[in-house]
């Protein structure tokens, strides 16, 4: 493993983004692909946009930059911070878990605190009723601290390495910031080898709370083909269904989701890419869950999409996981298949 490559996922996975906070991420973005794209811009909601080359059929390759968190929505008379979802985050991932609150002032530590005689394994309780224990005795105090309705609440970042190979990858947010990262290295090998199009990458706001930032993205880019690059759910551990996504067995492409049904054509393009250059892959299905290649789909007068998915396991959660080589890999397929995208090839794609 490169160390460079760990120390760049690590810090983007350590940055602070939860749905409408991703400023910290966009920022760290902007400034990297300043200088090896030949334009960067935001669109009015907040996404970020980088695009390289100016002839071509315009294709566009985005992770979200959102990661699940919450939102301050009261302050008991006692000091404790009640909150809201921003994003799906499961209740087996929140409780007894280390957070950070955003307040105007800076950071405030936060732990999610539970009942007196802790929870009976059999009986999870309502989010509704998880507070947040930021040791302050009174809401004067925890206003003292800066804390107030409104401010964004992100678990702590707990980087660690695991497996014999150090190759299995755990933090909070490889949901999504390894589709961000995808995208980021894909555009600096194009740019090394060179590309028949134009390529389009960055990252979306707000999928987690409703693919909201890929329907202005997709507008803005207008791009004739699309890749959502995201996450998968592996169920390769014992609890797991064990219908075959596993971490280190390739990236995963899709067939389907709650929100997209990929393009056969381009899904077939990217089998027979992956094949041609020794890329291991899986295809899979989505049971559960849209995401921003529902958007671009029907962006414009439609676009045909395809899902490529890095397999995790526990996302949604602060310690969610992923394969070293599965990154490397999807970046390595995409990076392929954009470089054999050029104007005959969308043709055939788009030709129904
Ligand atoms: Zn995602």
């Amino acid at each position: 493993m490169d160390e460079r490559e760990l120390q760049f996922l690590r810090e983007i996975t350590d940055l602070k983004g939860t749905s409408g906070g991703e400023g910290a991420v966009r920022d760290y973005f902007r400034e990297k692909y300043t200088g090896l794209a030949d334009k960067v811009e935001t669109d009015g909601l907040g996404s970020l946009m980088a695009t390289l080359g100016t002839e071509g059929p315009r294709i566009l390759a985005v992770g979200h930059m959102d990661e699940v968190g919450f939102m301050v929505r009261a302050i008991t008379e006692d000091g404790f911070i009640k909150f809201s979802r921003c994003g799906f985050f499961f209740i087996t991932g929140v409780m007894s878990q280390h957070f950070t609150i955003q307040t105007e002032k800076g950071e405030v530590d936060a732990l999610c605190a539970i009942g007196p005689e802790g929870t009976r394994d059999e009986k999870f309780p309502d989010m509704d009723s998880l507070v947040m224990d930021i040791g302050c005795t009174s809401k004067e105090e925890a206003r003292e601290l800066g804390v107030q309705v409104g401010d964004f609440i992100v678990p702590k970042g707990n980087f660690a390495q695991l497996g014999k190979d150090k190759n299995y990858l755990v933090n909070k947010a490889w949901d999504n910031r390894i589709g961000c990262a995808v995208s980021y290295r894909v555009m600096e090998e194009l740019k090394k080898s060179g590309h028949p199009n134009v390529f389009i990458g960055g990252g979306s706001v707000q999928e987690e709370v409703g693919t909201r930032g890929a329907k202005t993205l997709g507008y803005l880019s207008q791009a004739e083909i699309g890749f959502s690059v995201d996450v998968g759910i592996a169920d390769d551990m014992p609890a797991g269904r064990k219908e075959g996504i596993a971490l280190g067995k390739g990236p995963e492409l899709c067939f389907m989701d709650s929100s997209t049904i990929s393009n056969r054509k381009l899904l077939r393009f990217a089998v027979e890419v992956a094949e041609e250059c020794g890329i291991p892959y899986q295809t899979s299905i989505m049971k559960h869950g849209g995401t921003d290649a529902g958007e671009f789909q029907w962006t414009r007068s439609g676009m045909p999409v395809l899902l490529i998915n890095v397999p995790s396991r526990y996302a949604h959660t602060p310690t969610s996981m992923i394969c070293y080589e599965d990154y490397i890999n999807t970046v390595k397929l995409l990076t392929e298949m954009v470089r054999r995208l050029d104007r005959a090839k969308v043709d055939e794609i788009l030709r129904f």
